[in-house]
């Protein structure tokens, strides 16, 4: 089946935008810099990439009989607030298990943002401060069993949206928009820059970019600080999409670009270059980016332009994937 055949809920506003970053461009002194605005691409609860990868699993769920989303993510995680707003918008229930995936000090970090958002749109936020025991059943799966043993029917959806069947047709059609996008205004993006942590937004892209005409460069930034996990997740998915998709050929490995210079030490802890890129894009274009994700993909743009690697002819692609929600319980770093 090619992508266009796939059942796809409309969950967005249509296109998401794309516009350049004129100053950000100026100040770095190299190649042409765009935006695709992922975190406005929809009205539910401040969009984000995981509302496009979920208008291909809600007819799955439909289809399934299902009448609630059971997720999982960490306590400020952008996944779950968006399958929240997804579950409200279609009418079915919402069940979050919320890990604690980041040791991050802010006592507000379990109230604030993305948590707070999801129980203000109905889910049964359930948090799991300890994570689950040998001998103990997971709270994720108490979580399906007691929707069951309430008489529902759950549709589990993992982490991030990545590790399902479907989880990388969202970005597969992204790129479709992207080459529709670039008919109208006369472009051509020869590198796109995307964060990559549960890989299936990378991964889409890589497939649905692999049948187009003309080849680009997709570097995926990683955000987990475990690469080899990240660049086998992106992997594995993108080569599931291409054949789901029918691409008619293996994905090559060099199609497939994970960079680990600007993740940190941990996931959800920025560093220095992190609350960097955040300042200089709040500064220089009024566009606000998280210090989870986006912060550390624009870090490794920042640096790939200055330093010559994308060369200064290139016209470059940043998918802003949204995010902003978590920095309520980043506030400590932006004090002065
Ligand atoms: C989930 C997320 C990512 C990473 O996308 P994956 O598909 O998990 O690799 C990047 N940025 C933001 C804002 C996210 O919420």
């Amino acid at each position: 089946m090619a992508i266009s055949d796939f059942p796809r809920y409309p969950l967005l506003f249509g296109p998401s935008p794309v516009h350049p970053l004129t100053r950000l461009s100026e100040h770095l002194g190299g190649a042409t810099i765009w935006a695709k605005r992922e975190d406005v691409n929809s009205g539910l609860a401040y969009g984000g990439n995981k509302t496009r990868k979920l208008e291909y699993l809600v007819p799955d769920a439909i289809a399934q009989g299902a009448d609630t989303l059971v997720s999982i993510g960490g306590y400020q995680s952008n996944h779950t607030r968006q399958v929240a707003a997804v579950a409200a918008k279609i009418g079915m229930k919402c069940v979050l298990v919320q890990e604690n995936w980041v040791d991050w000090p802010d006592p507000l970090n379990d109230r604030v943002g993305n948590i707070m958002l999801s129980r203000i749109m109905g889910a049964e936020v359930r948090l799991d401060p300890a994570g689950f025991g040998i001998g103990f059943k997971s709270s994720w799966e108490c979580a399906l069993e007691d929707v069951r043993n309430a008489g529902g029917v759950p549709y589990a959806i993992p982490a991030g949206a990545s590790d399902h069947r479907l989880g990388g047709l969202g970005f597969a059609n992204w790129a479709l928009e992207v080459e529709q996008q670039e008919k109208e205004l006369g472009v051509f993006f020869d590198t796109i820059v995307v964060c990559s942590v549960t890989g299936s937004t990378q991964a889409g892209m890589i497939a649905g970019f692999a049948g187009q005409d003309r080849s680009r460069r997709v570097i995926g930034i990683d955000a987990s600080a475990k690469i080899d996990e990240t660049r086998e997740q992106v992997a594995r998915i993108a080569r599931n999409t291409a054949a789901l998709i029918e691409l008619g050929r293996d994905v090559r490995d060099d199609e497939i670009t994970v960079r680990p210079e600007w993740a940190g030490e941990f996931y959800g802890i920025p560093v220095e270059s992190t609350l960097e890129a955040i300042r200089l894009t709040g500064r220089l274009e009024g566009v606000i980016i998280d210090p989870v994700y986006e912060g550390k993909s624009m870090a490794g743009l920042i640096d790939l332009v200055s330093s010559g690697e994308i060369p200064r002819d290139s016209t470059v692609l940043f998918a802003h994937l949204g995010g902003q929600p978590a920095l309520n319980a980043y506030s400590a770093l932006f004090r002065q």
